[in-house]
């Protein structure tokens, strides 16, 4: 076997190497060569320097494994490698400490001035009453996000004997119990904290999650600290929080725009700021280079390697079998974790009438679980390492078949339980994916645009009451559902809608009397 390294890395990961393979060291290669010379090879290493592209992959005859050396994988092609089979691996854990110990480090700059005490005697002065600090000891700390490096900030903050507190709607309460910290809501966090940093991906969800409305809930002396991604603190809006004295100091690895340039942050004496460094220790890249060294050789040695980011090529007849119901899963994972709420637990999928055929209908389970990851976490979840990352996160995950597809000729059953509630959904594909059931209730709905899902008490009035409601903000209903158990018992209704739904017309159809619940959900 042989490996190119294409990058410098660290020495640890080539000597790991070197003991089931011929390693050859190019980390001055240039795209011609690598394109000229790949075909040799049967492993890549790169970190940001070389660029796997396309043209790359298609000029390798044996290559089987491409491994970034790091956390992102931006300069590998990944669908390019994935048609031609190329597993692509990365080391996503190797900086969780590096950043973690960074977190900390921005956090004793800021409660004891650090930084701004040393520009002051560098200065020649010696201001020794100007930076009056704050110990951490006893203090409250806030973690928003407790994935891999949000736990690892755990442990530390306990190292300074500060209490810990967490918002993580996705994590377990035995990963919460484990580390011993109480899983609170995001307003109690920030009301509580004296310090704050945030460990969440940047996602729809997140961007801009700490805005003015937030900052405002905050201690007058709250420290907040982002060494995730830039975007999820609205930085106007924290400038205008420092300045007028609402919280007492802010520190930023990470910017809307890198470089900051022009940015008013830079004014201020509360704020301490770092050039995306926290990832930055030579731990960290000697770690990366270890562990795509061993996934290296686990491929080599016909094992399957744990950080594979993208879908190894299937035999084409199960392939082409399966194929079809992907979007009938993507649809109902899309509109699972739409419903939930809370940590996910328990996940339970029954394979009904021609599915309970088809053997390999775990794949299906695992593009299930991809839609139902996905949004909340920040590695990629694909067909490959879906369940492993669920299985990491605490999910119980069921699989059955039944002949009987309640009439259907086929039909996905799935359900769902977090933390706050359960829910059943029945998926079937005709001619497109359709859902047939929610919560034990039979509807027959196509999965796209938005819809809105009430649960009501059957009694008069109540059905205009929300058709109202939506019409008092402009969404107009193009199709309505219904479905009951029993009359004047608790009944279902699914609303397909014109425009996107809020969450404040989510929370003035929940404040209807004798409205239970509602949710809205895009397909
Ligand atoms: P992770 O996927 O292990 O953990 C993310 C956690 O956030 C998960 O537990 C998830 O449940 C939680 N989460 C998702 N959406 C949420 C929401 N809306 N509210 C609250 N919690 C939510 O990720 P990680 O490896 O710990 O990385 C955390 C962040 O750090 C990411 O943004 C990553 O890009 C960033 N990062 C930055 C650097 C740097 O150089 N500054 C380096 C590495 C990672």
């Amino acid at each position: 076997m042989k490996v190119l390294i294409a990058d410098q890395i660290n020495q640890k990961g080539i000597e790991e190497l070197e003991e089931v393979a011929e390693v050859v060291a190019r980390t001055d290669i240039t795209p011609e060569e690598l394109v000229k010379d790949i075909g040799d090879f049967d492993a890549i290493i790169v970190r940001s320097r070389t660029k796997v592209t396309r043209e790359v992959i298609e000029a390798a005859t044996n290559l089987k494994i491409i491994a970034r050396a790091g956390v992102g994988v931006d300069n590998v092609d990944v669908e390019a490698a994935t048609e031609r089979g190329i597993m692509v691996v990365n080391a996503p854990e190797s900086t969780s400490i590096t950043v973690a110990e960074h977190t900390l480090g921005l956090i004793l700059s800021l409660s004891r001035k650090i930084s701004i005490a040393d520009k002051s005697v560098k200065e020649d002065k010696w201001e020794k009453s100007r930076f009056m600090g704050m110990e951490l000891n006893g203090k409250t700390m806030g973690i928003v996000g407790m994935g891999r490096i949000g736990s690892q900030v755990v442990i530390r903050a306990k190292a300074f004997g500060m209490d810990i507190i967490v918002y993580d709607p996705y994590i377990t309460s035995e990963a919460a119990s484990e580390l011993g910290v109480e899983i609170v809501n995001l307003e109690t966090l920030l009301e509580n904290a004296d310090v704050i940093t945030i460990h969440v991906p940047l996602t729809p969800e997140t961007k801009h999650l700490i805005s003015k409305p937030q900052l405002e809930m905050m201690k007058e002396n709250t420290l907040i600290v982002n060494c995730a991604r830039g975007g999820i603190i609205n930085e106007d809006d924290l400038y205008e929080a420092l300045s007028e004295g609402i919280i007492g100091g802010a520190a930023l690895d990470v910017f809307e725009t890198e470089p900051p340039k022009g940015s008013s942050l830079t004014e201020l004496d509360n704020v301490v700021l770092t050039p995306h460094i926290a990832a930055s220790t030579s731990e960290a890249q000697r770690d990366a280079a270890i562990i795509v060294a061993k996934e290296i050789k686990k491929v080599f040695n016909g094992e399957s390697p744990r950080n594979v980011i993208n879908m190894p090529v299937m035999d084409p007849e199960t392939f082409q079998l399966i194929k079809p119901y992907f979007r009938l899963a993507e649809k109902l994972g899309k509109f699972l974790i739409q419903t939930s709420k809370g940590n996910i637990n328990e996940l339970e999928v029954t394979y009904c009438g021609e599915l309970a055929e088809i053997q390999k209908h775990d794949i299906i389970t695992r593009i299930l679980l991809q839609e139902i990851l996905n949004p909340i976490l920040t590695e990629p979840v694909n067909l490959v390492n879906a369940a492993a990352v669920a299985e990491n996160r605490g999910v119980i995950i069921t699989e059955g078949k039944r002949t009987d597809a309640k009439g259907y000729k086929n039909l996905i059953s799935i359900e769902m339980k977090s933390e706050d509630n359960q829910v059943s959904v029945e998926g079937f594909l005709g001619k497109e994916p359709r859902i047939v059931m929610i919560n034990g209730y039979q509807v027959n709905v196509k999965t796209e645009g938005t819809m809105v899902i009430a649960s009501y008490k059957d009694i008069p009035g109540i059905i205009g009451s929300i058709g109202v409601k939506l019409g008092e903000y402009g969404i107009n209903i193009a199709k309505m559902q219904v479905g009951r158990q029993q009359p004047g018992g608790e009944a279902v209704m699914v609303l397909k809608v014109d425009q996107k739904v809020s969450e404040e017309v989510e929370d003035a159809i929940k404040a209807l009397p004798d409205v239970y619940d509602a949710v809205a959900v895009e397909l």
